[in-house]
């Protein structure tokens, strides 16, 4: 039966949940709760402490006995990871690297966007005061098990891909996947990171585990037939990419020049110049992150789409 795309706790296997934001704008991510008796792993935190508070309350009414024992973060994203020091008492897992890349993603960071006229837009309505940044205590290399009562679930480093240290976490027996920001499902995932080749295979990785249940980083939850999907997205931006690099054309051009066909009920289309951009810097050999500058060239994107002054996605 379809999870309802709503903002609360859905179940998705006997012990198995999810919490849903239902929005994949930026900042609205899922989390996932794994149970076994009153033990429980928790996957992500929020943006905010607001929204962890909601989160961790919606947990706390629904599942009463649940005692997280476990918090792991899929990944460096500060939607992902800045509502940490609300989960008082769990042991915080992540990747090596993704531990690594969280001492530079604090919400500090979020103060050169609030500063600018143009993108604060972007994060304005989000609260970031009073946040600690709380670290991850255990990380790991490659693949890693955590023993949540009777209940194994594996983790799996599946990066550099949406960004450095991605990690997913399979529950086996509730054949449940999630994905973290390697899958967002109803609209374009982002390629921080790269490269794109590590996108794809991160679906294959996902595709060759025995689960029916995928809750994507963003986005309402979704089978196997969602991370196809998303594989083919990845395949097509990056043949795109491949040619109009090839060409001779900016990434701006090539966002307009993107095939949207398969994929136009995607919310985000703006997104594609961020990942047209990934790979142009991938096939570049350029290793630098994306500059504030593609922010803007996105949002002046989307702005001529919405205003019909240049070419691009056809909305219903
Ligand atoms: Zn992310």
């Amino acid at each position: 039966m379809p999870v309802p795309y709503t903002t609360g706790v859905h179940r998705l296997a006997p012990e198995t949940y999810a919490y849903l934001q239902g929005s994949c704008a930026i900042g609205y991510n899922n989390a996932g709760l794994v149970c076994s008796g009153d033990e429980a792993l928790l996957v992500d935190t929020m943006y905010t402490l607001d929204q962890t508070r909601r989160m961790l309350s919606a947990i706390a009414g629904a599942l009463p006995t649940a005692d997280i024992r476990f918090l792991v973060n899929t990944h460096h994203d500060g939607d992902h990871w800045w509502g940490n020091e609300l989960v008082t008492g769990a042991e915080i897992v992540s990747s090596t690297e993704a531990a690594r890349a969280m001492r530079h993603a604090g919400p500090d960071t979020t103060a050169q966007f609030l500063a600018d006229p143009q993108l604060r837009v972007l994060l304005e309505h989000f609260d970031f005061s009073g946040i600690t940044p709380t670290y991850p205590s255990t990380t790991f290399d490659g693949e890693s098990e955590l023993a949540v009562g009777t209940r194994t679930v594996r983790l799996i480093e599946v990066g550099p891909a949406h960004t450095t240290g991605d990690v997913i976490v399979h529950v086996p027996d509730e054949r449940v996947v999630f994905a973290g920001d390697v899958l967002v499902f109803g609209g374009h995932g982002v390629i921080h990171s790269g490269p794109v080749d590590n996108c794809i295979r991160a679906c294959d990785v996902i595709l060759d585990l025995d689960v029916e249940t995928v809750v994507p980083g963003h986005g309402p939850v979704g089978g196997r037939s969602e991370v196809v999907g998303v594989r083919d997205y990845f395949e097509s931006l990056k043949a795109h990419a491949t040619s109009t690099r090839e060409r001779g054309m900016s990434a701006l051009e090539a966002a307009r020049e993107f095939d949207f066909g398969p994929f136009a009920d995607l919310d985000h289309p703006e997104r594609v110049i961020l990942n047209i951009g990934a790979v142009y810097r991938e096939l570049n050999g350029d290793g630098t992150p994306a500059g504030l500058d593609v922010l803007r060239q996105m949002m002046e994107l989307e702005e001529s789409w919405k205003s019909g002054s240049a070419p691009g996605p056809l909305r219903p």
